[in-house]
C-alpha cells in the first residue's frame, strides 16, 4: 500500500510485483559501465533493481512528495525533481556525461506517446529503451494488426520496436482499467536516408484524415492530384492506398520522390 493518495492525474499506477520489476530491469542488459535514465521512479520499485545493476542511474520524478524518500533510499542515484517534457534534457545529459545511455521506465500513461517522441527526437537519444506502456499503445507502436499510425511510423523511423512481455493489470496499485506490455525500442544504427522534417511533414499530412485515401490527404500539401498520383506510382504504391498500409520504407520512397519535384 502506498503511504499517500496516488495522483491519478500523474498516471501513478505503481508496479507491485518484484519479479516483474526484476524482469524489466534484466531486459535492459545493464552493466556497471552503463548509464540509465529512469522516468517517473515513483516509490522506486524499478529504481532499486536499476541501482542493484551497478549502472549509473539518473531518475526524473515530477511529484515533489516522492522526492525526499527517493533521495533517502537511493543515495547513489541522482534524483531530479522535474517534468520530463519540460526539463532541458540535453543540458542534463551533458552535465552528467550521459551522452550514451539507456532509458528504463514504467511510463505515466497520459503522456506515453509524447515521452517516446521526445526521446527519439532529442539531441542525445538513448541507444535503447525498455518501457512499460499500456497494452493497446504497445500494440499500436508495433502495428500488430497491420495498421501503421503516426506513432508507429515515428518510432520505426528511428528504431526497431518489439513487445517483450505482457503485464496484467492486477500487478499495479491502484489497479488500472487496462493491461500493460513491456516493450523494447532499440535505436537503429543507420536511420533511413530521408530528411526527417520533410519525412514527418509528409507522414503527418498522410495521416491527417483517417478514412481518406492517402492521395486525398496529401492534396492538402498543395500539390495537384495528378502530380500526386504520379509520385505514388513512382514509389510503387497503388493510387487508392491508405496511409496505414505504408511501411517506413514506403514513406521514404515517397518522400524522396517528393523532393525530386
Ligand atoms: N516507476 C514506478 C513504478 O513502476 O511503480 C512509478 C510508475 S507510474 C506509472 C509513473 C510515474 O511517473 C509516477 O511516479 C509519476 O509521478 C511520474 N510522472 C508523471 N508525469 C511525469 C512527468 N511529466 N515527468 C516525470 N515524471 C512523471
Amino acid at each position: 500500500m502506498t503511504k499517500f493518495s496516488n495522483k491519478k492525474s500523474l498516471g501513478q499506477n505503481f508496479l507491485t510485483n518484484e519479479n516483474i520489476a526484476r524482469q524489466i530491469v534484466m531486459s535492459a542488459n545493464l552493466t556497471s559501465s552503463n548509464n540509465v535514465i529512469e522516468i517517473g521512479p515513483g516509490e522506486g520499485i524499478l529504481t532499486k533493481h536499476l541501482a542493484g545493476s551497478g549502472a549509473h542511474v539518473l531518475a526524473i520524478e515530477i511529484d515533489q512528495r516522492l522526492i525526499e524518500s527517493l533521495k533517502k533510499n537511493f543515495e547513489n542515484i541522482e534524483i531530479i525533481e522535474g517534468d520530463i517534457l519540460k526539463i532541458d534534457l540535453p543540458r542534463l545529459i551533458e552535465g552528467n556525461n550521459f551522452e550514451n545511455y539507456k532509458v528504463v521506465a514504467n511510463l505515466p500513461y497520459y503522456i506515453t506517446s509524447k515521452i517516446i517522441r521526445l526521446l527519439l527526437e532529442t539531441k542525445y537519444p538513448p541507444s535503447g529503451m525498455i518501457l512499460m506502456v499500456q497494452k493497446e499503445v504497445g500494440e499500436r507502436i508495433i502495428a500488430l494488426d497491420g495498421k501503421e499510425s503516426l506513432l508507429s511510423i515515428s518510432v520505426k523511423f528511428y528504431a526497431d520496436p518489439e513487445i517483450l512481455f505482457e503485464v496484467p493489470r492486477e500487478n499495479f496499485d491502484p489497479t488500472p482499467e487496462v493491461d500493460s506490455v513491456v516493450i523494447k525500442i532499440k535505436r537503429k544504427n543507420n536511420p533511413p536516408e530521408a530528411d526527417a522534417s520533410e519525412f514527418f511533414r509528409l507522414v503527418r499530412a498522410g495521416f491527417s484524415a483517417k478514412r481518406k485515401m492517402l492521395v486525398n490527404n496529401l492534396a492538402d500539401l498543395g500539390h495537384p492530384k495528378a502530380e500526386l498520383l504520379d509520385i505514388l506510382k513512382k514509389a510503387g504504391l497503388e493510387s487508392t492506398i491508405r496511409a496505414e498500409k505504408l511501411s517506413v520504407e514506403d514513406w521514404v520512397k515517397l518522400c524522396n520522390n517528393f523532393q525530386l519535384k
